[in-house]
């Protein structure tokens, strides 16, 4: 294990804390570009409480609204044009992980030279990469992606059905404003998904990670043990606070780098799902609470042992070590019924997706994850007929 470790991001967390995003503006800028999502922050009167606070700090606001699920390429371009335009000098994101991740992608838009889908389309093609980004700050109002607080971004491209990723230093945000208050209104199904996507984000880690790593391996399962113990507190009761204020947290830290320091980690279930949503626009957290299951089952057959841990450590079941294959399936029905028993679907057919393009979603996934052995990096790294199997088990 060995690794350089730095999150430039100042962390804000508290409820009411919106109240204080003029004052975290001001120091980076005083000519915002506002990015939001689809009116639930309308709706919800976050947008007014923010444009008030911003406004008393003597900063400027010009609307970018309209960020969609899954965000487009095409959204992108639409706010980094507007944010030069309107000669923007900082970029604020309110909204869910769609939201964060488009708001980073503008920022660095409007430095890059050439197509900005490159940045996103080459991997972690170093000569692809931005250097350069407005200054972000992030204010999430769902408690999912860990966005607010990290350097990376997923962008769809809609003209060729992709969805990619792209992971750059200038895309740390410069502040993360995150008041639980924000996730009230977040209906129940929305709620769960997140619970998935953040549980997903430690577990990619724990299971495709190098070996030798105790510290990470008891984050990993605190943050999942959390998740288990809050989230269908939050989902039962939407106005929870405190059940609001854990999951969240757990969400910032199971994705800012810390919990899977020195892991080295790729993460394969991400990269099956992105080809899902990116031809299905299925929610993120949906299609992690089908793939993750699934992927569990077949890498377990190769790693008994690890398997058996998580489920010994976070499910409490009996540790069998004659049958660690045994211990494991167990502990994989119990993560399953727990998605279930909060409202995420788990089987593909829920999400409406059958079996006529599963060769496709194999080698597309194959291909996001520009790995040159033409498999699907994890442990165990999958060819493309394994990935259809998988597939085809969760159908
Ligand atoms: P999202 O796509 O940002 O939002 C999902 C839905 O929730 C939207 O309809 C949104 O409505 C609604 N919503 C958000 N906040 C709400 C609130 N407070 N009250 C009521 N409704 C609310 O969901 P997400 O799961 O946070 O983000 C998913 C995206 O992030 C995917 O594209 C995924 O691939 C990506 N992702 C990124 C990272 C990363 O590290 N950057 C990690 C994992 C996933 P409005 O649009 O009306 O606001
Ligand atoms: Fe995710």
């Amino acid at each position: 294990m060995q690794f350089e470790f730095q999150n430039p991001t100042r962390l804000i967390f508290a409820a009411g804390a919106l109240a204080r995003l003029g004052e975290v503006v001001r120091r980076h800028g005083k000519r915002a570009l506002l990015v939001t999502g689809g009116g639930s922050v309308k709706r919800s009167g976050v947008f007014a409480r923010a444009v008030v606070s911003l406004n008393a700090a003597g900063v400027t606001v010009i609307e970018c609204s309209g960020v969609e699920p899954n965000p487009r390429l095409s959204t992108v371009l639409r706010g980094a044009e507007l944010a030069r335009r309107e000669g923007c000098d900082v970029v604020i994101a309110l909204g869910g992980g769609s939201t964060m991740d488009a708001a980073k992608v503008m920022a660095a838009a409007v430095y890059y030279e050439g197509d900005p889908w490159d940045m996103i389309a080459h991997g972690q093609d170093r000569q692809r990469l931005p250097t350069r980004a407005l200054p972000v700050v992030t204010v999430p109002t769902l408690a999912a992606t860990g966005s607010e607080m990290n350097c990376g971004a997923v962008i769809t491209n809609e003209q060729t059905t992709e969805k990619s990723f792209v992971m750059a230093e200038c895309l740390y945000p410069v502040a993360a404003v995150v008041d639980p208050e924000l996730t009230v209104s977040v209906p129940a199904d929305q709620t769960a998904y997140g619970i998935c996507d953040l549980i997903t984000h430690v577990t990619e880690g724990y299971f495709n990670g190098v070996d030798g790593t105790p510290v990470q391996d008891r984050f990993a399962e605190g943050v999942v043990a959390t998740a288990l113990e809050w989230g269908p507190k939050a989902v039962a009761d939407g106005n929870d606070l405190e059940a609001r204020a854990q999951i969240q947290w757990a969400s910032v830290v199971a994705l800012n780098g810390w919990v899977q320091i020195g892991t080295d980690a790729p993460f394969p279930v991400h990269m099956i799902e992105h080809v899902l949503s990116a031809h299905h626009d299925v929610a993120h957290g949906a299609g992690l609470a089908v793939v993750n299951p699934a992927w569990m089952r077949y890498a377990a057959e190769s790693r008994p042992e690890r398997f058996a841990q998580f489920a010994h450590r976070v499910f409490g079941v009996p540790a069998k070590w004659s049958d660690p294959a045994g211990c494991a399936q167990e502990g994989i029905a119990s993560f399953e019924s727990f998605l279930r028993s909060i409202g995420c679907p788990t089987r593909l057919s829920e999400l409406r997706i059958g079996d006529a393009l599963l060769a496709r979603y194999a080698q597309e996934t194959v291909r996001i994850a520009h790995d040159d052995q033409r498999r699907l990096p994890g442990r165990p790294a999958l060819s493309e007929a394994e990935i259809v199997n998988l597939l085809r088990s969760a159908l």
